[in-house]
């Protein structure tokens, strides 16, 4: 039976969000997290994005090493021959991407205004297909932009297209999450059908429908007896209202009627990740958890009232859908409240010495010590925020990835 997977395109869609920032330390932690939670791919980057190149590099490095394997890393560019080239060259070692083009009619005439009608966006993006194999892809995907609101037999018109051009998948866009259940459920079964290829659902969360859009969709495609893969950014974050919610996507696939023990999810997945995910990503990006997130916010399994808690205490499943140990939650937190030494910046070696003996890491002399703490400061000058214990065990361990990600040169 075909399966449901999950490409998360946290460090891509999320970090494009207006007041939505990530440092490319932060991004590569995000990655390392992504890879242990099970996640098929990670739609990375921009490859044709001069600041984006270092980290790029290094995390592709990290996936040679075995440090982040075996999820993909793909990188997002628009469908047009130029970016192809400039990722390669960007790029070497780039496997996995997406092209991205607009297929709605809204679109074709009011953002490429006369530049490109439907006939021209087809064979732009089939150049790009083209030369995206020759430069060595082993993935494509191709996204067809504002899916959602393209004429339907265009829409397969454009997918044939691509797939004729040696695509592997076609990704279908709710750019502006204008799509029900109900619409792309039906609209996707139509253009699987006809296509006979994996699909990718890409929600938006435009009237909140973005996790129940994509799971309608997902179906759609399993239905018709091919692979589904939901496109998920972690606590929900993307453009504007936001992309599918890593976490509710997976719990919706494994939780809800008709679709538990019927639709099969990628066996990698591991939900146990997903409380320690979550709490980075959150305080990465500086936004914290709602109270009522689904699986991980304060509330998700807190009882107050009488009937609730008397209920709650007598069988969780009265009024849990789910167990908080499957997340991840239910460990203590040991919080410091007397004196803490921390290391930034402007840090010596005697605290940041300090910090390390308390993670029990050692380093072989005062060289090695010296060029971590070096590395250390970089990496805060990066993140303008204390460094938490992963970002210093990472820093330690790969100092030479580390100090290509802290590189930039405008
Ligand atoms: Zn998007």
């Amino acid at each position: 039976m075909a399966k449901i997977y999950i490409i998360d395109v946290t460090n891509r869609d999320g970090v494009q969000t207006s007041r939505i920032c990530l440092s490319k330390l932060q991004k590569t932690l995000i990655n390392i997290y992504l890879n242990k939670f099970g996640i098929f791919q990670s739609e990375f980057g921009f490859p044709f994005t001069n600041h984006e190149i270092n980290y790029l590099n290094a995390n592709l490095e990290l996936a040679e090493a075995g440090v982040i394997s075996p999820m993909r890393l793909s990188g997002w560019l628009r469908a047009i021959p130029q970016d192809v080239e400039i990722a390669f060259k960007n790029i070497p070692r780039l496997k996995h991407l997406n092209l991205s083009i607009s297929t709605s009619k809204q679109m074709i005439v009011y953002k490429f205004k006369k530049k490109l009608d439907e006939e021209g966006v087809i064979k732009v993006m089939q150049s790009a297909v083209k030369l995206a194999r020759e430069k060595g892809a082993e993935s494509i995907g191709v996204n067809a932009e504002d899916a959602s609101r393209t004429d339907l037999n265009y829409l397969i018109e454009f997918s044939l297209a691509a797939k004729s051009a040696g695509a592997d998948r076609i990704r279908y866009c709710d750019t502006l999450g204008y799509d029900s259940p109900f619409s792309i459920y039906e609209r996707v079964k139509k253009l699987a059908e006809k296509i006979k290829m994996p699909i990718e659902l890409h929600c938006h969360n435009d009237l909140g429908m973005a996790v129940a859009n994509s799971l309608a969709g997902a179906k759609a495609v399993v239905d018709s007896g091919f692979d589904a893969y939901i496109n998920t950014c972690i606590n929900g974050i993307g453009e504007r209202a936001g992309n599918a919610d890593l976490v509710s996507v997976v719990l919706a696939i494994k939780y809800s009627q008709d679709i538990e023990n019927r639709y099969k999810l990628d066996e990698r997945i591991k939900l146990k990740w997903a409380w320690k995910v979550c709490k980075y990503a959150s305080y990465a990006l500086g936004i914290p958890i709602p109270i009522n997130q689904p699986g991980i916010g304060a509330n998700a399994f807190a009882h107050e009232s009488g009937i609730h808690a008397d209920g709650a205490l007598k069988n969780r499943r009265n009024y849990e859908l789910y167990d908080f140990e499957e997340l991840g939650r239910g460990e203590p937190e040991v919080i410091e409240t007397g004196r803490q030494i921390t290391v930034g910046e402007y840090s010596g070696i005697k605290g940041f010495r300090n910090v390390y003996e308390r993670l029990a890491i050692k380093f072989k002399d005062e060289k090695e010590a010296e060029k971590v703490l070096e590395l250390v400061r970089y990496a805060n000058v990066h993140n303008q925020k204390p460094l938490v214990e992963e970002e210093l065990r990472f820093i330690a361990e790969y100092p030479q990835i580390a100090q290509k990600i802290f590189t930039m040169t405008p």
